[in-house]
């Protein structure tokens, strides 16, 4: 399975939990920071294209221009959550958690589909907007607390700004492609040197 990829525009990443995948509409393509989040058309597209390949969120909708700002304001915080778990900031992580978890309803419910089972995290009004804050509260919940937290990093590859589950000690970046263009800036960097160094 590919850890990552860009579909419609949108960054797919199907081994990250929603909450990660949350934070991730916001990337670095290679030339310049996306920011899915930006539009509502783009949103749209991003909940369409997810709820397809990753079943999350559950039911894609058209976000409210207040309903928009109002997930900014949330990635905002979660990625203030994220930062300060990975930096050993445990006190404002928790605080900000707890400030999502207060706002946002939380119910999780079981919903069957077609052939496979869901939840559904909001409360009983089955609000897509209400179900999809809760989904991302309860997976970063998940995500900076117990074992996982200890998991949770940061990619260190220049410009990106994605975090990633490291699953092998060895990993530093997010994605082979974040790897690659740091192996390529190495290179780069190396023959510069070399070749300043023939001409001295
Ligand atoms: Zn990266």
């Amino acid at each position: 399975m590919r850890t990552q990829y860009v579909k419609n525009g949108v960054l797919v990443r199907p081994l990250e939990k929603p909450a990660t995948n949350f934070l991730s509409t916001r990337f670095y393509d290679g030339r310049r920071i996306v920011d899915v989040l930006d539009s509502r058309d783009a949103t749209q597209v991003w909940m369409r294209t997810l709820s397809e390949e990753i079943r999350f969120p559950r039911v894609p909708f058209i976000p409210t221009d207040e309903q928009l700002g109002w997930l900014r304001q949330l990635r905002y915080t979660i990625e203030s959550v994220y930062r300060d778990t990975i930096d050993g900031e445990l006190a404002p992580a928790s605080a900000h958690l707890q400030g999502v978890l207060d706002r946002v309803r939380i119910r999780p419910d079981i919903v069957s589909g077609k052939d496979y089972l869901q939840a559904s995290w909001g409360d009983t009004s089955g609000d897509p907007f209400d179900d999809l804050a809760a989904e991302i509260a309860v997976t970063a919940l998940i995500a900076v607390t117990g074992f996982p937290a200890t998991l949770l990093r940061r990619c260190e590859a220049p410009r990106c700004v994605l975090y990633f589950t490291r699953y092998n000690p060895r990993q530093h970046w997010c994605s082979d492609i974040c790897g690659n263009r740091v192996r390529v800036a190495r290179s780069t960097r190396a023959d510069r040197t070399a070749g300043a160094g023939n001409v001295s």
